[in-house]
């Protein structure tokens, strides 16, 4: 169960740390008592999901548990099946894209997802991961049940039944409640999507933002610095027993690997080789992109493939003053006259009732920025916090933000519930790291 330690990175590369040991328990029992020895030995224990957080919030400088062998009762990463309710039960540490073939025998899917799929379902809850769509929640409000392991070592069953008062505070705790072992989560019958991807100018996609969102039921645009168009992704859902178009897989590779992720790489190589190009090569790439029709499973349409490293930061703002931010960042781009060769994306969620969801209580608007991780993202990040502060953003809590617990306090009506149930749960702070004492407070 202890492995030696050797060096731990996240995908950003972003933040590292070699832990003093690392386990890997293969029974709940087993991760109760990691907990319980930790505290005998003083030490700190987290645990880590796929490292896909640009923020320090996985870090484990003590001891890092990873939950890949984790097995309940002998069962692999589907616990259980509750065909009339349409919920299963995942152990914690379950892959995203492990997840769609796990249900599909039941013809049930995930109602939404984000843009990728390589994050564990209890990572990506923890931090807040969201899909697009102005109906849709983020990942946990899917989450109906989930069993802790709190700092004395006990196991606790969360859910709308049992420990009810904790369930706003725990689909979204940071890992700083317990170390999550199974989560349940709401599912749908299966669907597919039929996605339009369309390039329409940038002023058109803003101006109608408000609409799309709340009209459609998945809408998000990208919009490359120094361009005047915007690629809009609009995706509806339709049953299941609808014909299969999916895009030819040549014209999927073409498009998606070599224009998509291609265009990406050279564009990053450009800014680092000779800054001053990028926009020229941006409005070489914004001729390329081209109208795409499709219909797909929900899974293929929403996760795409990132094979160039980056850094990012992302701000839930109150819906609408998206289009008004969006203009602030692309004035401020001019202004200092940088060379961004990435893209900044803009989507939306629905209000939720998950205390420290980014969308808490409010339609919310997404802003992410991104840079290659090759560039300094500091100065860009920076400036752009500041205009989302300006508008009460939200920043993602796995994503790069310069913010901490005094800011972050008043931008959450439940900071001080929240705070009060990591008090209950783990009073010693077995959990912590310095990325959570920045923005819990000690
Ligand atoms: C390329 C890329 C694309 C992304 N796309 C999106 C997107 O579309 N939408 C979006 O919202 N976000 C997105 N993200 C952010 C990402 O979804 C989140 O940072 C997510 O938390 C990563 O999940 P993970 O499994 O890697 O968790 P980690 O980063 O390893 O951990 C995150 C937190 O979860 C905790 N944790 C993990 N497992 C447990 C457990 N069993 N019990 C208790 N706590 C636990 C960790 O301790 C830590 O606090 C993206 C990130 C990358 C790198």
């Amino acid at each position: 169960m202890t492995a030696s330690a050797g060096v731990w990175r996240n995908w950003a590369r972003t933040e590292s740390v070699r832990p003093r040991r690392v386990e890997r328990p293969t029974s709940v029992g087993a991760v109760q008592r990691a907990v319980l020895a930790a505290g005998r030995a003083g030490l700190t224990i987290k645990a880590v999901g796929a490292g896909h957080s640009f923020t320090g919030i996985a870090v484990a400088p003590d001891v890092q548990l990873d939950l890949s062998d984790l097995s309940a009762d002998g069962h692999s990463a589907l616990i259980d099946v509750d065909r009339d309710r349409l919920q299963v039960r995942l152990l914690a540490g379950t892959y995203l894209h492990r997840i769609p073939a796990l249900l599909a025998r039941y013809g049930l899917a995930m109602a939404n997802l984000g843009d990728i799929d390589r994050q564990t379902i209890a990572g990506a809850i923890s931090t807040g991961t969201h899909g697009t769509g102005g109906q849709w929640g983020g990942l946990a409000t899917q989450v109906v049940a989930l069993t802790l392991v709190t700092a004395d070592g006990s196991l606790i069953t969360i859910s709308t039944t049992e420990n009810a008062g904790l369930l706003p505070a725990a689909r979204l705790g940071l890992g700083a409640l317990g170390i999550i072992v199974d989560v349940t989560l709401q599912c749908v019958p299966t669907f597919l999507l039929h996605a339009v991807e369309t390039v329409e100018p940038l002023d058109a996609a803003l101006d109608s933002y408000l609409e799309q969102s709340a009209g459609k039921d998945h809408y998000e645009f990208y919009w490359f610095p120094h361009t005047t168009s915007a690629l809009t992704k609009t995706y509806t859902r339709v049953p299941a027993s609808t014909p299969h178009a999916p895009l030819r897989r040549l014209s999927r590779f073409i498009d998606d690997e070599v224009m998509a992720n291609g265009a990406y790489r050279a564009l990053c190589a450009v800014g680092v080789m000779a800054p001053p190009l990028v926009p020229r090569f941006s409005r070489l790439a914004e001729r390329f992109s081209a109208r795409r029709e499709y219909t797909d499973a929900s899974t293929r349409v929403f996760v795409a493939h990132r094979r160039v490293r980056f850094r990012e930061m992302e701000y839930a703002l109150p819906r609408a003053a998206i289009p008004d931010a969006l203009r602030e960042v692309r004035a401020t781009i001019e202004r200092k006259r940088w060379n961004i060769s990435l893209p900044l994306k803009v989507g939306s969620a629905a209000a939720d009732d998950v205390w420290l969801s980014t969308a808490h209580g409010r339609a919310s608007g997404y802003i992410a920025v991104h840079r290659y991780h090759r560039e300094d993202p500091s100065d860009y990040f920076r400036a752009v916090e500041a205009i989302m502060r300006e508008h009460d953003g939200r920043p993602h809590w796995g994503k790069l933000h310069f913010q901490s617990a005094a800011s972050l306090g008043e931008l959450y009506p439940h900071f001080g519930d929240f705070l009060a149930v990591r008090n209950q749960l783990d009073p010693e702070r077995r959990f912590t790291n310095a990325y959570l004492e920045r923005v819990l407070g000690p």
